[in-house]
Order: C-alpha cells, then structure tokens, then sequence
C-alpha cells in the first residue's frame, strides 16, 4: 500500500521484543513462560508477542496490589499527593500522544483522527477530570434521633454521627478492544483517584497501548503494586481475576454475554460488580427534524471506528413520512465514509478488528437479507488484505428481525419506518438493550417527553455523541450495571461507612 507512513522509531522499539506484565513495579514474563500474538487489522500481520497472563500470574498481581493497598506508602498518601501522581500521569500520556495514536491505531485499526482526538486526548482529560475529584471525596454528619438515656441536665448532643468513603480495596479492571486506552483510562482514573490498587486485563486484541501506558505509570511516580496490568485470555486472566478471593470489586466494560458471565462469577464472594455492556441504541427522526444534520451525524454515530461503538447509533427510526428523504441522505452520508488504512489522514473507515468479527457482521447483514432486509448501500467485506467491511445500510420493516434487534459491531445502519410516536417508542424500546438513544424534531415539548419515555443511560437531542466526562454513563438493562463518569463514576471505586460516636 502507498502512502502509509514506516512505524515510528518509538513503536518500533516498544513492538521489537516481547512484552511482559507489571506486577509490583516490575516487568515480568508470565509464570509458565507462554505468551501470545497481537495482530494488526490492518494488514492481519503480526504486530507483536506479548506475555500470556494466567492464574499464578494473576495471584502475583493481585498480591501485590493487596500489599500496596495496606502500604504506608499508598494507604497515607494525601488525596493531593493522588491527584498530583494522576496529573502527572496525563502530562506524560501528552507527551506521548502521538506515539499512543500511532499504537492504538496499529494495534486496533481506528482512523488516526479518532485515536488522536477521542482515544488519547480523552484519556488525558479523564485522567484530569479524576485527578481533581481526588481531593473531593466527602462525607456527611448527621443528627441523630436515637434517645439520649443521659440523666437530665447533660448538656449537648449524646452522639456524633457521621458518614466517610473510603476506597473499596483491590479493583480489578477489565477492557474491550474497541478503544483499548480510552477504556483503561475510564477505569484507573476514578479507581486511583479513589485511592484504589488495580490490577488491569485488557483486551487480548489490543493490549499494547495499555501497557505502554503501565510504563507511563511507573514514571509518573504511583508506588510499585498500585497499578498492575496483566495481559491474557479473558477465559484465563480475565475469570482468575474475577474469581480472585481478594479482588473486592470488578470494573467491566465488554459483551453482555461476558458480563452475565461476571455477575454469576462474582456472586460467590458477592464482589461489588460495574457493567459497561453493549447496546442497539436507537435514533428516532421525526418528520419535522433538520434532516441533513440528523442523516450526517447518525452516519459519524455508526460509522465511526468501523461501528465498534458500544453507543453506536445503530438503529434509525424513521417517520415513515420522511423515509425516502432521509433514507437517500443516509445512503449520500455513507459513501462519504471513505475506507482506508488508519494512518491515512483521508480514511474515515478504518479495518475491523479481527478476520471473526467481520465474519460476524457479514453473518448478520446476510441473515438480514433473508430475513427480509433490503440492503441500499454497502453489505460486504472489502476485497483488501485485513478486515475492512462496507459500510453499510439496511431497511428493515420489520423491527423484530435479528439485524434490527442484535448488537452486530460493526458499520452496519438499520433503517425502519414507523408511524406514531407510540410506536417509534414501542420499537426504541423493543430490544433487550438501554445503553443510548438519539431524538431529532424542532417540537421541545415532543422532545422531553420522548427522552422521559426512553428506556436508556444516555439520551441526546438534536445531537449525536456528545459526551463530557461529567455526566455518568451506562446502560438501562442489559446494557449494563452501575455508571462511569461524573461523581457516579469515582462513587463505584468507594464504600461508605457510618459511624456513631456516643459523647
Ligand atoms: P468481550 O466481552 O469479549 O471482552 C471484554 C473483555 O473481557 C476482554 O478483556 C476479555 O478478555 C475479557 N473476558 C472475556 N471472557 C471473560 C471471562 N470469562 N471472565 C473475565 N473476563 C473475560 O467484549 P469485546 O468483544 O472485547 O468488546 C466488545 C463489547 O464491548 C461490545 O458488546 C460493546 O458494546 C461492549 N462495550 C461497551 C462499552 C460501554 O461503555 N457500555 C464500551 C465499549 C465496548
């Protein structure tokens, strides 16, 4: 391919031996010496080998971060010493942000503008806006209406009561692939804020950027057994880390299937567990939207990052009024998304992720048509070496088949009329999914009551994918359990305690 810039002198060095695991400041190879392959997308070549994370490996992490959570060290550092380690950490993931960019994009395949502008440059703000939450962890006190059995003439209150959060002990992290760093960096920022020791798995897909960023760790100052990072298999490092004894918490984000797994997993020792799942989020056009505006931005919603987008806006609701008008700009908004390698400054699509998932979309768009479908643009994998797919819309009337009602991840838009408000909620809300929902009309009144009506974490008006790291988000449903940002966000990593003093 012509044009694609040589691998970075930095990426080369980080990608040329093999990379082991940080388990108390140090790296290590795994315990029994095995490792594995991380692939680029682009081209399914082989972009480096990596330690392969298992149970004895797990048991050193979470030791570790065990001992570092009981350790002077960590256990007295000032909530300003925390924030200063985490702002340190941001500086330097600034610093790196273009050897990051190119990581993630050789790791995962995104285009560079979204691995520069949302993959690190997010990260760097989370890491910012948890550094300051830091100092703010709060408590209450309370008057209490316990009797007060004093003899009479004591004078003041017979009790002081009072509530604190403190950190809820070792937190394990789990991340998908989708947007390796960003997801490391949602869940340490408020986990270390909180004062939290971790032990992160990320995705077996795309572990390199979230090991690069272990080094970063080291450099920032946080002391060794803080932050551990443990590459593998999910089914390996991932359940060891769940089953893990002296894990007190699991942050997940992923696949509903692999959350329920979690939940069940967990029950056992009743580990507070956190769910960033998938989701079939619905966007519902009203034939008195800016019809232009909604067909462009539902295309960036679904087509960004090839539609691996636990928020994707992979449904459209259309008025059946309006369905033919905004269905041609949907199509025109498409064919603008122009396939590529992720280091072409053009490409707007990049590849998917493995050879598997696009074997998976293909399947779903196939299914689709012999369910009924009727495929207007796109439907198929590109002829090119790695795993790039069309994008693609669909209409679908009927709001039950499987494209219409399965999360596909991938660039997959599924068109489907109605008629009445009743019955774009009916269908907005038919799917076993809450995670996020998109209204587009000029009519206010129809539009907050609408958004009341929906059954999901996040609901945008006359607007697609604007997210602040202030306002939590998370899932209705099957899309998940708990929130990530805001004070909801760091408020998952703490335990509250109550405490009665008799005077
Ligand atoms: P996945 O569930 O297959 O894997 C996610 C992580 O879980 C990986 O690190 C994997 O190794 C690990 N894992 C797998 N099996 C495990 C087990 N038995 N025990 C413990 N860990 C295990 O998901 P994926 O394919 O990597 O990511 C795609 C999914 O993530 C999509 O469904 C998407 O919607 C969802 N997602 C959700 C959000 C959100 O914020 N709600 C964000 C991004 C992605």
């Amino acid at each position: 391919m012509t044009g694609i810039p040589e691998v970075s002198p930095e990426v080369a060095k980080f990608v040329s031996s093999e990379r082991g695991m940080l388990i108390d400041g140090k790296w290590q190879p795994a315990q029994d010496g095995r490792s594995f392959a991380t692939y680029d997308p682009a081209t399914a070549q082989r972009l480096a080998s990596v330690a392969r994370g298992g149970a004895a490996d797990i048991d050193l992490a979470v030791e570790a971060a065990e001992r570092a959570m009981r350790s002077v060290a960590w256990r007295r550092m000032t909530p300003a010493k925390r924030q200063k380690l985490l702002w340190n950490l941001a500086d330097l993931l600034e610093q790196h942000a273009e050897e990051f960019a190119e990581l993630e994009v050789r790791n995962q395949g995104q285009p560079i503008w979204l691995a520069r502008d949302l993959n690190v440059q997010g990260s760097v703000e989370s890491l910012r806006y948890y550094a300051g939450w830091a100092t703010k962890i709060e408590g209450t006190t309370a008057t209490l209406s316990v009797p007060d059995e004093r003899p009479l003439g004591e004078f003041g209150p017979a009790f002081h009561g009072y509530g604190v959060r403190q950190p809820v002990g070792v937190v394990g992290l789990i991340t998908p692939w989708n947007m390796p760093l960003l997801m490391a960096a949602q869940k340490l920022a408020p986990a270390l804020a909180a004062g939290c020791t971790v032990v992160l798995k990320p995705a077996e897909e795309t572990p390199l950027s979230a090991l690069r960023l272990g080094e970063l760790v080291c450099e920032a100052g946080f002391p060794p057994g803080v932050v551990n990072i443990v590459p593998g298999l999910g089914h390996e490092a991932g359940a060891a880390l769940v089953a893990h004894p002296k894990v007190r918490k699991i942050s997940f984000t992923g696949s509903t299937e692999v959350g329920k797994k979690i939940v069940e997993a967990s029950a056992n020792d009743l580990k507070r567990v956190s769910l960033e799942l998938g989701g079939k989020s619905p966007v519902i056009v009203f034939d008195d939207a800016d019809l232009d505006r909604a067909a462009e931005t539902t295309a960036f919603s679904i087509f960004v990052n090839a539609g691996q987008m636990c928020f994707a806006g992979s449904r459209l609701l259309v008025q059946r009024t309006v369905l033919d008008e905004l269905s041609s700009r949907v199509v025109d908004a498409a064919r603008e998304w122009t396939v590529g390698h992720g280091l072409l400054e053009s490409t707007r699509l990049g590849p998917l992720i493995s050879e598997k998932q696009r074997a998976r979309v293909l399947d779903y768009v196939e299914g689709g048509v012999v369910e009924g479908a009727e495929v207007l643009v796109g439907g198929r994998a590109v002829d090119r070496e790695g795993f790039y797919f069309e994008p693609t819309v669909c209409v679908a009337s009927d709001p039950s088949v499987r494209i219409a009602r399965e999360e596909i991840f991938g660039p997959v838009l599924v068109l489907t009329p109605f008629d009445t408000v009743e019955e774009a909620l009916e269908i907005a809300n038919g799917t076993s999914y809450g995670l996020a929902a998109t209204v587009w009309t000029k009519d206010v009144s129809r539009a907050h009551r609408v958004a009341a009506e929906l059954d999901a974490g996040f609901v945008w008006v006359n607007t697609n994918l604007s997210f602040d790291d202030t306002l939590p988000f998370g899932g209705f449903k099957q899309s998940g359990l708990g929130r990530e940002s805001g004070f909801e966000g760091i408020a998952q990593f703490l335990e509250w305690k109550s405490v009665v003093l008799g005077l």
